[in-house]
């Protein structure tokens, strides 16, 4: 075999939990090591560290994406009152992407992979949509309060001295409900950011839609903040790159959405975004088919799975039962690091490497070697396969492209 591909920056390894941690272990052995001189600094997630540093982990991880500028990461379980139990826990440790967005302020962009023998819900899509879903403020960090009886509601604004300023929502004469929401123009502007040179990267048409018309002063910041941007620092790069920036109101981009044939970013606000990327991934086939890439303003990037550690399995993996995992995403979330590293490198053999893996990758499911989770929805004449049949597939056409 030929020598291995050399690495002179580290990639950040960050290792996660369950059924992702084990094909993590397996795609390396099987899929990176034999053919990468791997470079990582690596920091294990795995729930069980995540307790023992009392979560440090998870801050040095992200600190170390910032220093490095590309991560890739494993699914982790974000604790909830019967994770505690489960792993004794002394607190319940914030969820690790919360923490390591906070820290990066960056926007997510999810994406689908697509196989030829799983058609998309939508016969015109042909090619993959991204959702670009900006996760700050908005109902998601709202008050809110029941109105049990008459009154008058307002927006009350207090200054740092003191003055106040009032509008008023509603005189209720009944029983209702209210909600106050806010978003920050600087979460805007990095969100945008991120969109506009994610746009650039990948060299797609970016959307983005809000409801204007109706929200003149809250949403129709949204689509100020990206069109001075627009205007004044990505334009001439846009016309250079031949992509257009489209702002849209969203129920118009909800009908034409479903009109064009895909390769475009979709960038929306944290609702909407919530909404459509659960909408665009069933309808391209499944949860297991979407990568993820986090994106800051200054340019750092965190690839990953978009789907959880597969838990339901992995239990029926602890009782010694056979599994049948998609590792897709996972892959992707590596190819995607090494390529970007190899970008920033100029390593032009990683890239092709990365290449070489998703089309070996692509090839098998092509090939009618798929996981459970694809068996209802592939086409044409199938074998399904159990989790390390998969990498052994994928490898078995992998080596002959090396
Ligand atoms: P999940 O792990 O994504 O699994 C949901 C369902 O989707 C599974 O039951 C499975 O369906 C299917 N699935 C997802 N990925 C698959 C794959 N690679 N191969 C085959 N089938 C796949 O979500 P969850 O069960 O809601 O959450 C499990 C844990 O993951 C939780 O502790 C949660 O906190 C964590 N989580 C982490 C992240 C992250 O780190 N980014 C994201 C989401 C959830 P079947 O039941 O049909 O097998
Ligand atoms: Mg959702």
């Amino acid at each position: 075999m030929a020598e291995k591909i050399k690495m002179t920056v580290p990639l950040v390894e960050m290792d996660g939990d369950e059924m992702t941690r084990i094909i993590w272990k397996m795609i390396k052995d099987i899929l990176l090591t034999p053919y990468i001189d791997l470079k990582t600094e690596y920091y294990d997630l795995g729930l069980a560290n995540r307790e023992k540093t009392k979560d440090q982990v998870t801050v040095d991880a992200a600190n170390a994406n910032k220093k490095y500028g590309v991560s890739v990461k494993c699914a982790t379980i974000t604790p909830n009152a019967q994770r505690v139990k489960e792993y004794n826990l002394t607190e319940m440790w914030k969820s690790p992407n919360g923490t390591i967005r906070a820290i990066l302020d960056g926007t997510v962009f999810r994406l689908p992979i697509i196989v030829n023998n799983v058609e998309p819900f939508v016969r015109t899509w042909k090619k993959p949509i991204t959702i670009a879903r900006h996760a700050y403020g908005d109902i998601y960090k709202a008050a809110e309060m029941k109105v049990e009886e008459k009154g008058k509601c307002e927006l009350v604004f207090t200054t740092e001295n003191g003055e106040e300023k009032r509008e008023l929502i509603h005189n209720f004469s009944a029983p209702g409900i209210v909600m106050g929401m806010h978003n920050l123009n600087k979460s805007i502007e990095s969100f945008a950011r991120s969109c506009f040179s994610y746009a650039l990267d990948v060299k797609q048409d970016l959307w983005f839609s809000c409801k204007d018309t109706i929200s003149k002063k809250y949403d129709h910041t949204f689509k100020d903040i990206f069109q001075d941007m627009y205007d004044n620092e990505y334009k001439a790069k846009f016309e250079e790159a031949g992509i257009r920036y489209v702002y849209t109101l969203i129920d118009a981009a909800v009908a034409n959405i479903i009109k064009i044939d895909g390769g475009i970013i979709w960038a929306c606000k944290n609702y909407d975004g919530d909404v459509m990327s659960d909408m665009v991934a069933a309808a391209f086939g499944s949860i297991a088919m979407m990568s993820s890439v986090l994106v800051s303003p200054d340019g750092n990037y965190e690839y990953e799975a978009a789907h959880g550690t597969v838990q339901d399995q992995y239990y029926m993996h602890l009782e010694g039962k056979e599994t049948s995992v998609n590792p897709i995403a996972t892959i992707y979330a590596w190819t995607g690091a090494l390529r970007k590293r190899g970008e920033l490198d100029g390593n032009d053999e990683l890239m092709k490497f990365a290449d070489k893996l998703e089309r070996a990758t692509l090839d098998t499911f092509e090939d009618g070697v798929i996981t459970g989770d694809l068996a209802r929805l592939a086409q044409g004449k199938i074998r399904i396969v159990n989790t390390t049949e998969i990498l052994d597939e994928i490898n078995s056409r992998l080596v002959k492209m090396m």
